[in-house]
């Protein structure tokens, strides 16, 4: 098999495109998958208005960064504008490695314009002339195809050397990953374009002060550059009537595991999970990994009811389903060796501790596991969370951790008594 392209998909049509989408927003029709109107006259409206008057379009519209952590963009922009020192670049993550989450790709796919319009306002706000698609290895197949939406946008003036004649000059060139999932952190995907192994950076100083080359630069995932293109098309009030108060306009999820209908799913902030369930066809839901490993895994008799934003269910992009029939242990188990695999192993408390919870895991599994033992999960666990110094180490023990806070019984049931009463005394639920 080519394994740039396992699956052989032709990269000369959409026809690749294997997921289902829908969208689920009310009162408005699909924000994504919808193609923009004219990126020429949107584009030209953009050029024409001042760069600060771009960014109070996008702040207005309350757009937070759709990579995971939400910081607000607008903010970010504003920042970046008012960074000082050469040269500024624009770079867009899609470094979609998140276990379960396909949703970028299927973006990159639809609406690649979209994404690379949305590069050009970040450039034009910030005063950034370069930007880089940083592109995930395993995407290798979506170079060409996006080579050429990139050409033709050179060709139809939409980037260039005098963007529609406006004086602006600003263009694109794609970086492929290399098949590390921590190049999806900004930092050590930012070393990664420089050319150096994916080591993430202590941040501070964050990328907006001294980013590649130790310029200042904006990174943002692929759905929000997305979204950007929408913003300044229909404006930043439009997008703001959708969604929450806190959590403006909508999210893409990718959707897998145990329902009738997976695929990629447009809905806005502020759906409930139990909703989202009923949606896709979860007929028989035990358990939802909200976020892939790195997210929480919620149970779906409990946690129905919790709603999708960025301060309960803040979700990444994915949702993988599993019912009763699942080894949710062997999951999670599955879970921790990918994150001792994808650790870059620079900081101790991520290095060794991924390492040592998956130990913690195997003596669950093989019904060796003490109440010490589960205890030792929450301390670490916790101690990672607060010492490791990127987002895979403070985020690895979640599986966990999470799972033992929705299914204790899990744990529970398979701790072997080889040191006396156990039970009695500690309570899984608090942990
Ligand atoms: P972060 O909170 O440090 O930063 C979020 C963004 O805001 C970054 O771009 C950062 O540069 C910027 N930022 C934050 N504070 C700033 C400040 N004071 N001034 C200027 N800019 C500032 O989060 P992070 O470490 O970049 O990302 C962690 C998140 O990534 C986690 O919340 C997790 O949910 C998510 N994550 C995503 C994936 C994925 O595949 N998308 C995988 C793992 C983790
Ligand atoms: Fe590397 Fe893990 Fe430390 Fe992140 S937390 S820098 S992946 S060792």
């Amino acid at each position: 098999a080519d394994i740039a392209n396992p699956n052989g998909y032709d990269s000369g049509t959409l026809d690749y495109v294997d997921a289902m989408v829908v969208s689920r927003i009310r009162n408005q029709g699909p924000v994504f998958f919808k193609p923009m109107r004219d990126h020429h006259a949107v584009l030209q409206g953009v050029l024409a208005r001042h760069p600060i008057e771009i960014i109070d379009e996008i702040a207005a519209s309350k757009l937070r960064g759709r990579g995971g952590a939400g910081f607000p963009t607008g903010l970010k922009w504003r920042l970046a504008h008012e960074a000082e020192g050469g040269q500024k670049f624009i770079i867009c993550n899609a470094d979609e490695g998140e276990p379960g989450t396909f949703k970028d790709r299927c973006l990159l796919t639809r609406s690649p314009r979209d994404v690379l319009i949305g590069m050009v306002v970040a450039g034009f706000a910030v005063g950034a002339r370069s930007g880089i698609l940083y592109l995930r290895a395993e995407y290798w197949y979506l170079k060409d195809y996006l080579e050429r939406h990139i050409g033709e946008c050179r060709e139809a003036g939409l980037l260039g050397d005098d963007i529609l004649g406006s004086g602006f000059a600003f263009d694109i060139r794609i970086q492929m990953g290399a098949g590390a999932y921590i190049c999806g952190d900004e930092t050590a995907l930012i070393e990664s374009c420089e050319g150096k192994r994916g080591t993430p950076r202590v941040k501070p100083p964050y990328p907006i002060q001294s980013g590649y080359l130790g310029m200042p630069t904006v990174v943002n995932n692929v759905e929000t550059f997305a979204i950007v293109s929408r913003i300044v098309e229909e404006g930043g009030r439009w997008y703001a009537s959708m969604g929450t108060e806190k959590s403006s306009g909508t999210r893409l999820l990718s959707v897998s595991g145990d329902c009738a209908r997976p695929g990629i799913y447009e809905i806005e902030w502020g759906m409930r999970l139990d909703e989202v369930l009923g949606m896709v066809g979860a007929s028989r839901p035990m358990a939802v990994q909200v976020s892939g490993p790195s997210g929480e895994c919620v149970s779906a008799a409990k946690d129905g009811g919790r709603v999708f934003c960025y301060s309960d269910l803040s979700c990444n992009g994915s949702l993988m389903i599993f019912d009763e029939s699942r080894d949710l242990l062997g999951i999670i188990r599955h879970f921790m060796s990918f994150f001792v695999q994808e650790s870059c192993g620079i900081c101790t408390p991520c290095r060794s501790g991924c390492v040592d919870m998956l130990t913690k895991v195997d003596r669950v599994i093989g019904g060796k596991a003490t109440k010490q033992d589960l205890e030792d999960c929450n301390a670490w666990g916790h101690l990672m969370r607060s010492t490791s110094r990127c987002g895979l180490g403070t985020t690895a023990a979640k599986p966990i951790l999470t799972t033992m806070k929705s299914f204790p019984e899990l744990y529970r049931d398979r701790l072997a008594v080889v040191d006396g009463p156990i039970l009695a005394s500690f309570d899984l639920e608090k942990a």
